[in-house]
């Protein structure tokens, strides 16, 4: 394991007869350059790099590398820290090849990092406008990049694609992918695919139509588009896909949008040569807004196997039909050769956020296999005859509220999982969490902010689950068998439901960071802890692993945030700067005391009668509420109010009407919120400050 220069940089050193310094924009460039469609392709022989965001084609993120392993495992040190100047969530997959690491961070940023010293090479920002932090759902994340000949390729959160030279962060070209005057965000890794940049793109919360687009790697030209839903009918369909879709629709659908938006899941079978992409929820939420409670919804919440070359479909599965509960089927897709009923079969499988495993053979779509892994009760269970959901009689939530699990933010996100071939299991950041769902009649979606009419209605009576688990608020790592459909072992991991993505190594290991701060490692086999490391700061990006001069690391990036973090809370009582952690065998380097301290807000007396405090509350829940979180909870990555230091406390005014925190993505109000209300909304933060301190 000591060879870490390839033949090509061996060659070139040879030629040039002089040394290539490491790390330098010369070294860089010959490193990257040569990362083809074959290098590709052929990634699982390249163990000591992470070449593409899950590993390899078949995004299994299973490192060959062992050198980390159940004896020695106990003996990992943190050998060093990058900061990556942000305090917002980072949930990122980094790429490294020989021994460079690249990784993207908030409001699109990109890191070239030299992990032999833990150094940044270059940074490059893409000047992502801030009010975008408004138009997004789930802060100002993104996930990962493509490296391709010499390029890092990357989307933005303002829905542009750029290549970057890898060398030194320069410029190659730039597209832009979306409408901006819609909401549409890109948060999700680009894939390269035979010479194609795949994108697709995020929005189904604010109203928008999803698509997936391939672009030309070298120049970024558009080569084709697929429309995952149906537009106006009125106007020409894009493709026979949609012809055979459209008759699941009802209503006036395109004029809201109608979601199906493919934000994460895209994957590319080289030896079928098919592409699979995962398309999300509806847009609204509740179908009786969206298509008058009628059909399917063709192709929400579906796995699509598409043809690479021009985007026509193939075949398609529909986990949820006629999704009512922002059950996306975004999660990430992991392709394996499994043996089951004594024959091998090529699967492609996925743990959505619906709660059910899928096994689906990924040459014609047939469903082979779906159990729950987690626990559900908008279904009973997947008929394998009609390969469909059989509904539970609450789940529509119409006529009255329901609490219903999984919630919206899933039994599993986007979180990668990972599936070890050894142990034949697949790792998953299991959820578990329940959302009361409800129908308004007299819901009209408005021009800014979320557009998800799916909340409880007072009017409505309301129904609970007496069947649920004690605990429904808590994180769990599966180890789940796909063959036999039927869980292995099974740890807690944090009492908060999101928790970190999963590595796993031939060393028969499983890695997975926690919402309370630890990086935890398992082994594989049986889920009995073998180490752990308290960072301090809540982690919910995958590690990685790679080797560098003969060394194999563990990194993870670390930055709490995210859809639910960002909003909620935060399970450690310390927030850290977002940075990449990295570990070896024998490191011992000193963590530093670096915590991003929460301000509290000193007892400011007020004058309010209950009613305005009433006002105050509602004003809140509309405006403040799905960023900053409940009042008093102890406040994630975006300040709780409640915590506002006095200086800031006597800014609101300025920083709500006049925009005056713009920069950190906080939006300008001054078009909904009047001077009056701004006060209302003051008192309720204090009066909620008062209560907190009691
Ligand atoms: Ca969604």
């Amino acid at each position: 394991m000591r060879i870490t220069i390839s033949l090509g940089i061996l060659l070139t050193l040879l030629s040039c007869g002089e040394e290539l310094r490491l790390g330098s924009s010369a070294h860089i460039e010959q490193v990257t350059k040569e990362i083809d469609d074959e290098v590709l392709i052929n990634a699982e022989n390249r163990p000591e790099d992470w070449l593409m965001y899950g590993r390899t084609y078949n995004e299994d993120r299973q490192s060959p590398l062992k050198e980390i392993n159940t004896g020695n495992v106990k003996d990992l040190g943190l050998a060093w820290i990058t900061e990556l100047g942000t305090r917002r969530g980072i949930e990122a997959t980094p790429l490294v090849v020989n021994g460079i690491m690249f990784l993207s961070s908030t409001w699109s940023k990109v890191h070239a990092i030299d992990t032999r010293k833990g150094t940044i090479i270059w940074t490059f920002d893409p000047q992502v406008p801030k009010y975008y932090g408004e138009k997004v759902c789930c802060d100002v994340i993104n996930r990962g990049l493509a490296l391709y000949k010499g390029m890092i390729i990357f989307g933005t959160l303002d829905g542009r694609l750029i290549a970057l030279n890898a060398s030194d962060g320069t410029k190659v070209w730039e597209t832009l992918t979306v409408d901006q005057d819609k909401h549409y965000s890109i948060t999700g890794a680009p894939r390269i695919v035979k010479g194609n940049v795949i994108i697709g793109n995020g929005g189904a919360e604010f109203g928008v139509r999803g698509y997936i687009t391939a672009y030309d790697a070298m120049t970024g030209e558009l080569n084709w588009r697929f429309y995952t839903v149906p537009g106006d009918p009125s106007e020409p369909l894009e493709s026979d896909a949609l012809k055979m879709a459209v008759k699941t629709w009802s209503g006036k659908w395109w004029e809201y949008g109608g979601g199906g938006t493919v934000w994460d899941a895209i994957v590319y079978d080289p030896e079928l040569d098919m592409l699979y992409i995962g398309t999300g929820n509806g847009s609204p939420w509740n179908r009786i807004h969206r298509s008058n409670d009628e059909g399917d919804n063709l192709f929400l919440s579906s796995i699509l196997a598409l043809k690479p070359d021009s985007g026509e479909l193939i075949w398609y599965y529909q986990t949820t039909p006629g999704d009512n509960w922002d059950y996306t089927a975004t999660q990430p897709l992991v392709l394996s050769d499994l043996e089951i009923d004594g024959q091998s079969r090529k699967v492609i499988m996925q743990a959505p956020k619906n709660g059910f495993f899928y096994v689906l053979d990924r040459t014609d779509g047939e469903l082979l296999s779906a159990e729950p892994y987690t626990y559900i009760n908008w279904a009973k269970k997947v008929d394998m005859k009609s390969a469909r959901p059989v509904e539970t009689e609450f789940s529509r939530y119409n006529k009255e509220n329901v609490t219903i699990s999984p919630g919206p933010n899933g039994g599993h996100n986007w979180h990668p999982m990972a599936y070890n071939n050894t142990t034949g299991l697949m790792y998953i950041p299991v959820q578990v969490n329940s959302f009361a769902y409800g129908h308004d009649p007299e819901w009209k979606p408005r021009s800014k902010g979320m557009n998800i009419g799916a909340l409880t209605n007072e009017k409505n009576p309301t129904r609970d689950d007496p069947m649920s688990p004690e605990n429904m608020e808590q994180g769990v790592l599966l180890a789940w068998d796909p063959v036999k459909q039927q869980p292995s072992w099974s740890v807690p991991n944090s009492a908060f439901p999101v928790n970190g993505g999963v590595l796993t190594t031939a060393g028969d290991l499983v890695f997975q960071g926690t919402a309370d701060g630890r990086l935890m490692a398992y082994r594989a086999q049986d889920g009995e802890t073998l180490w752990e490391y308290n960072i301090g700061s809540g982690i919910i990006a995958p590690p990685i692993s790679y080797e560098v001069d003969g060394k194999q690391y563990i990194s993870v990036a670390v930055g709490w945030g995210g859809g639910i973090p960002s909003l909620w809370a935060k399970a450690t009582k310390t927030l850290k700067p977002g940075a990449v952690y990295t570990f070896s065998l024998g490191s011992d380097e000193p963590l530093p005391e670096k915590n991003i301290k929460a301000p509290g807000l000193t007892q400011l007396t007020f004058l309010a009668t209950p009613g305005e405090l009433e006002q105050g509350r509602l004003l809140y829940s509309e405006y403040c509420l799905t960023c900053h979180g409940f009042m008093g909870m102890n406040g994630g990555s975006i300040p709780n109010l409640a915590y506002s230091s006095e200086a800031v406390f006597d800014m609101i005014e300025d920083i709500v009407l006049e925009g005056a925190f713009l920069e950190k993505g906080m939006p300008n109000f001054s078009d909904r919120i009047s001077a009056e209300e701004v006060q209302l909304i003051k008192n309720y933060i204090l009066y909620s400050a008062s209560q907190m301190s009691k």
